[in-house]
C-alpha cells in the first residue's frame, strides 16, 4: 500500500513499525479515555481575535465550519472557578513578595502602580517562556468549547483562502536556523489535519441525517505517491516525526505532573484523582518507549547557537499561532489553534529541560516551570490528534487492501 510507510525515520533511531505498534495498542486507547474526561474536553478559546496579518478575509459561511460554544450550565463549576484559583494564587504570591520585602527592608509598601507593574512583569516572564500566543482566557470574548461535540473533521474549507494560510505558515520557515526540523513539524501537522478530514468525511447528507466516514479516494488523492509526485509518503513520514517530538515532550514532563500539588481540578475529587492516575500511567508509558527521539542531536551546537535556535523557534511558532486567527473556518481555527498551542507547549518542554529537572519534588505550588491549564489541555489534545492519525493510517490500509481483494 502506498500509505505503508516503513523503516527508520531520518534523524531518529526509530522505525515506523515500532511507533504503529506502540501507539495503536498501548497509547491510543488510554489517551482516548483521558481526553473524554471533563478536564480535557472543555477548552477555553477566543475564536474572535482579529487577524493580525491581512484585512481582506471573510468568514466561512459553510455550516460545517461552525463551532458550538458551551452554555454556562454545561461547564463543570470547578473548571469555571479554577482560573480564579490560579489568579488568586498569583495574588497571594505577589502579596507575600511585597509584604515580605516591606518587612525585611522596612520600606513603604508598594503602590498600586508598582503592584500592577509586578503583575505585568510576571505576565511578561510567562510570555517570554512560551512558543505560542495563548488567548486571554479571562477575556469576555473567550468561551468554553466542548471538543467532543465539535470534532475535527471534513468542513469543506478549501481553495485560495486555505492555501494562503498554509503558504504563510510554510513561509515562516525562512526565519529558522533548523529549517528541516521546522518544515517536518508543520508538514506533519498538515498531514494529520488532512488525514482527519479524509477519515471523517461527509459521505452523505439528507433531511434526516448526515453520514460521516472514511473517504478512501480523498485519502488517496492526498497521499498516494503516484498522485502527489512522490510527496505523499514523505508527508506521512513527517507525521511520525511530529509524533516522536510530542511523545518525547510527554516523557520529559512527567516530574511536573507527579508533584502531589498538581491536580486535574474540575471540582469532582474522585473523578479528578482517577484521571490524574490515568494521566500518570500514560506518561510512564510514554517514558518507557524504547526508541525515543534524541532532541539533543537535532538541536545540537554550541551554547550560543542553541540559544539562537530557541529564540528562532519561539518567534516562528508565535507567528504561526497568530496566523491561526486568520483561518476563516471556525472549526478549522479551533483545532488549528489547539494544535499549534499543543506543539508550542511540547517545544517549551523540550527546551526547558534544566528547569524541569530543578523542580523540587515537594508540595511546592510555585515551581520555576509552569504550565497553564490551556497549555496542558492543548498539549494532550494535540498529541491525541496525531495519535488518532497514526491509528487512522491503519484503518486506511485495511480499507485499501479490502478494495484490492
Ligand atoms: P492543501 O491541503 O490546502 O495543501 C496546499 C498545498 O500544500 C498542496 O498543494 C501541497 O503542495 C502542499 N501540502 C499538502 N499537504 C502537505 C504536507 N503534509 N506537507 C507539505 N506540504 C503539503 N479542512 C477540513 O475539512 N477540516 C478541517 O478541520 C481543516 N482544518 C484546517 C486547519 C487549518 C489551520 C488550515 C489552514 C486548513 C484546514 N482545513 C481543514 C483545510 C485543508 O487542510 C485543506 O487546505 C483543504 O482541504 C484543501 O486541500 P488541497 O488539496 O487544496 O491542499
Amino acid at each position: 500500500c502506498f500509505c505503508q510507510v516503513t523503516g527508520t525515520l531520518d534523524d531518529c533511531a526509530c522505525d515506523v513499525e515500532t511507533i504503529d505498534r506502540f501507539n495503536n495498542k498501548e497509547i491510543f486507547p488510554k489517551l482516548q479515555k483521558l481526553l473524554s474526561s471533563d478536564y480535557f474536553r472543555f477548552y477555553k478559546v477566543n475564536l474572535n481575535n482579529p487577524c493580525p496579518f491581512w484585512t481582506d478575509h471573510s468568514q466561512c459561511g459553510l455550516k460545517y465550519c461552525a463551532v458550538k460554544p458551551c452554555t454556562p450550565g454545561e461547564v463543570p463549576e470547578g473548571l469555571k472557578s479554577s482560573s480564579y484559583k490560579v489568579l488568586l494564587s498569583h495574588i497571594v504570591y505577589i502579596t507575600r513578595f511585597v509584604v515580605g520585602g516591606f518587612l525585611s527592608l522596612n520600606v513603604s509598601p508598594c503602590s498600586d502602580e508598582t503592584r500592577q507593574a509586578l503583575q505585568e512583569w510576571k505576565k511578561h516572564d510567562d510570555e517570554s517562556d512560551r512558543f505560542c500566543m495563548l488567548d486571554d482566557v479571562d477575556s469576555p470574548e473567550s468561551q468554553y468549547v466542548d471538543l467532543l461535540l465539535n470534532p475535527e473533521r471534513f468542513t469543506g474549507y478549501k481553495g485560495p483562502e486555505a492555501w494562503r494560510i498554509w503558504n504563510s505558515i510554510y513561509e515562516e520557515n525562512c526565519l529558522c536556523v533548523e529549517k528541516r526540523a521546522f518544515f517536518r513539524l508543520i508538514s506533519g501537522l498538515h498531514a494529520s489535519i488532512n488525514i482527519h478530514l479524509s477519515a471523517r468525511y461527509l459521505l452523505d447528507e439528507n433531511w434526516f441525517e448526515m453520514k460521516w466516514g472514511h473517504n478512501v479516494s480523498e485519502f488517496q488523492l492526498r497521499f498516494d505517491k503516484e498522485l502527489t509526485e512522490g510527496e505523499g509518503p514523505k508527508r506521512l513520514r513527517n507525521l511520525y516525526f511530529l509524533y516522536l517530538i510530542e511523545l518525547r515532550a510527554l516523557a520529559k514532563i512527567l516530574p511536573y505532573f507527579e508533584r502531589p500539588a498538581f491536580h486535574l481540578y474540575t471540582g469532582q475529587p474522585t473523578e479528578d484523582n482517577e484521571k490524574k492516575k490515568l494521566l500518570l500511567e500514560l506518561l510512564h508509558m510514554a517514558k518507557s518507549f524504547p526508541l525515543h527521539f534524541d532532541e539533543t542531536a537535532l538541536f545540537a551546537g554550541n551554547k550560543k547557537e542553541a540559544i539562537k535556535l530557541k529564540e528562532d523557534f519561539k518567534l516562528t511558532f508565535k507567528n504561526i499561532s497568530r496566523v491561526m486567527d486568520c483561518v476563516e473556518c471556525f472549526k478549522c481555527r479551533l483545532w488549528g489553534k489547539l494544535q499549534t498551542q499543543g506543539l508550542g507547549t511540547a517545544l517549551k518542554i523540550l527546551f526547558s529541560e534544566r528547569q524541569i529537572e530543578a523542580m523540587p519534588n515537594t508540595s511546592n505550588t510555585n515551581p520555576s516551570f509552569q504550565l497553564s491549564r490551556q497549555e496542558i489541555v492543548s498539549l494532550f489534545n494535540a498529541f491525541g490528534r496525531i495519535s488518532t492519525s497514526v491509528r487512522e493510517l491503519d484503518n486506511f490500509r485495511s480499507l485499501l487492501s479490502n478494495l484490492k481483494q
